[in-house]
């Protein structure tokens, strides 16, 4: 048995047959005379041109089930006729190389290029563009699909995989992924996550291990247990561990169940009181999976997904694809998309940000909109237009990382600007509900200043534990900080509670405590009404709220801001949520 640990990527538990996926083999390409140089720039051109067809059709097929990561596939679509990757090319044959060789070394150039950038992200571009230059050469040389048919159901394990490679795995005998390299946030993981099959990444020592078991080959193979919600990866489990994961996947499956059965269920506690539960997502491919576990809308589209693993912005058409997408799948609920987050400690390599010593303290979202307000300004017209023919307050738009009055009506600014252009260019747009993130405590503080110009707030519970206790929330060594639940978290939601009653604004919480069902009883019980989750917490959450009643959640109310500290919040609260829990299974049985 050997235990290995990595980077959860798509949850789930997978137990089964471990197949090596080992780098494809390398056609080796050749040497041509000068005077077949045209002739080898025609093929080479023709078979650009049937890869970026492949590619379409192959977005197509995907788009029609997920809409989101379709859009990986015209992206490669597109840089397989890419004009700047045909000439690198044809500077090669021009030279002696054949077509083969030239898009090879091409390919590798740009890779080289993307690998220097130092950036995580930019980095990722690299495996894309080898993608793209393989699936040319297969073009090039007849070759067919490379990946394993697996021929049983199969847990795959590699170095990392392709795009094109994951979405052409057979994926009804596709039990699990394990990558040794790889991101949570590369093209690999995001289909798993779309796919709904479990896998780990970034999984130190995997490599070693896969040298090992394709040099054992048994005729039983080696089997793997994979948990992809931890990160937990065991080649050749005991039969003890076996049985746990086989426990947890049984549990997993079950829970799943249950949570559809449960998903129409109205959120409202046993005396009347009713709570909206919203999903938070990061793209339209989410949408159906959180209508489908019961979301009334969507309380946070983080938006900067759509901004990252690429090389210039999405335009703005773009943009409404995806704004409308999520809004027809949630139609009549309401959705609220939030600008752009990045900068800090999340830089995007087109959006220029001078290095900064405390990055979370620094250029961080709306904060970037005052030297560059354009990413914003077409953020809010896709928006705008994606909102055409919603009744009022469907769409709403709100802006991160405010702290007063002047961020407050910077947004308002824009949103004005952003109307004008469109009225200008006589294009159709619909109104939207503005609002803002309650995650700076000083904007919680002056609330009173800037909410009655505002339809709605949401506190991002995230950033507000991480500016209040000065705790870094992407600091292992800090977790004994981590603690959300922390009172004076939970007395700045009071105050957010009362300012947003006292200015009118409907007040919502989608940091990870509105997810969290023992966190949910306090937040409810300090008078928030709308809470916005990963679409996996929704169920958890609307038991606890069930379970509930007016004088448990004065109760949960009282802890939380008795506190002293947040271990004896998380402590009372646990203990009044199994209360109601038992209680609730009392009147079952
Ligand atoms: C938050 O800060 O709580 C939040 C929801 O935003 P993010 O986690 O994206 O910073
Ligand atoms: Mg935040």
């Amino acid at each position: 048995m050997h235990t290995l640990t990595g980077t959860p990527a798509s949850a789930g538990v997978a137990i089964g047959p471990l197949v090596v996926i080992g780098p494809a083999p390398v056609v080796a390409g050749g040497r041509i005379a000068p005077e077949q140089a045209d002739a080898e720039v025609a093929r080479l051109a023709a078979a650009m041109e049937a890869a970026g067809s492949e590619l379409e059709a192959l977005a197509e097929r995907i788009g029609a089930e997920h809409p989101a990561e379709a859009e990986i596939f015209f992206a490669h679509a597109m840089l397989a006729q890419d004009p700047a990757l045909a000439e690198a090319a044809e500077d090669r044959i021009r030279v002696g190389d054949d077509a083969v060789a030239a898009i090879r070394a091409a390919g590798e150039r740009f890779a080289a290029e993307y690998r220097a950038m130092d950036d995580e992200l930019i980095a990722a571009r690299a495996t894309d563009i080898l993608d793209v230059a393989g699936r040319i050469v297969d073009r090039l040389t007849g070759a067919g699909p490379a990946g394993p048919a697996l021929e049983r159901p199969s847990i795959i394990a590699a170095a990392d995989l392709t795009p094109s490679l994951t979405a052409t795995l057979p994926r009804e005998r596709l039990l699990g992924i394990a990558l040794a390299e790889g991101s949570a946030t590369a093209h690999a993981a995001i289909l798993a996550r779309a796919y709904g099959i479990p896998a780990v990444v970034g999984i130190w020592g995997l490599a070693e291990a896969m040298e090992a078991a394709v040099g054992a080959a048994s005729d039983a193979g080696t089997v793997v247990a994979l948990d992809g919600a931890t990160g937990e990866v065991v080649l050749d489990p005991d039969a003890a561990t076996l049985a746990r994961f086989e426990r947890a996947r049984v549990a997993a499956g079950d829970a799943v169940a249950r949570a559809l059965a449960e998903a129409a269920l109205p959120a409202v506690t046993r005396d009347g009181l009713a709570v909206t539960l919203l999903a938070n997502i990061g793209g339209p491919g989410e949408s159906a999976r959180a209508v489908e576990l019961g979301a009334r809308g969507v309380g946070l589209f983080r938006t900067e997904f759509l901004f990252l693993e690429r090389t210039a912005p999405p335009s703005e058409e773009e943009q409404l694809t995806a704004y409308r997408a999520v809004v027809e799948a949630f139609a009549p609920h309401p959705v609220t998309i939030r600008l752009l987050d990045v900068g800090g400690d999340k830089p995007i390599p087109y959006l220029p940000i001078a290095p900064e010593a405390n990055p979370f303290l620094g250029v961080r979202a709306l904060r970037l909109a005052w030297d560059q307000p354009g990413i914003f300004l077409t953020q809010l017209r896709a928006a705008m237009r994606a909102a055409v023919g919603t009744p009022p307050g469907t769409v709403g738009v709100m802006a991160p990382m405010i702290a007063d009055a002047r961020d407050a009506d910077l947004l308002l600014r824009l949103a004005a600007e952003a109307r004008e252009s469109l009225v200008a260019a006589g294009v159709a747009h619909g109104e939207l509900a503005l609002g803002v993130m309650l995650e700076i405590p000083a904007a919680i503080l002056v609330g009173d200043t800037y909410l009655p110009r505002l339809a709605f707030a949401s506190i991002g519970t995230n950033d507000l534990l991480q500016y209040t206790a000065a705790v870094d929330r992407g600091n292992r060594a800090l977790a004994r900080y981590q603690e959300s639940l922390h009172p004076a978290v939970l007395r700045l939601v009071r105050q957010a509670v009362e300012a947003c009653d006292a200015a009118g604004a409907t007040l919502s919480v989608c940091g990870e405590m509105g997810g969290d069902a023992v966190a949910a009883l306090a937040l409810v019980g300090l008078g928030v009404r709308k809470l916005s989750m990963a679409a996996s917490s929704l169920a958890g959450v609307r038991r606890a709220i069930r379970s509930a009643d007016a004088a448990a959640l004065d109760e949960a109310a009282r802890i939380a801001l008795a506190g002293p500290t947040a271990d004896d919040v998380r402590a009372g609260l646990s203990a009044l949520a199994a209360r109601l829990a038992d209680r609730e299974g009392a009147a079952l049985r």
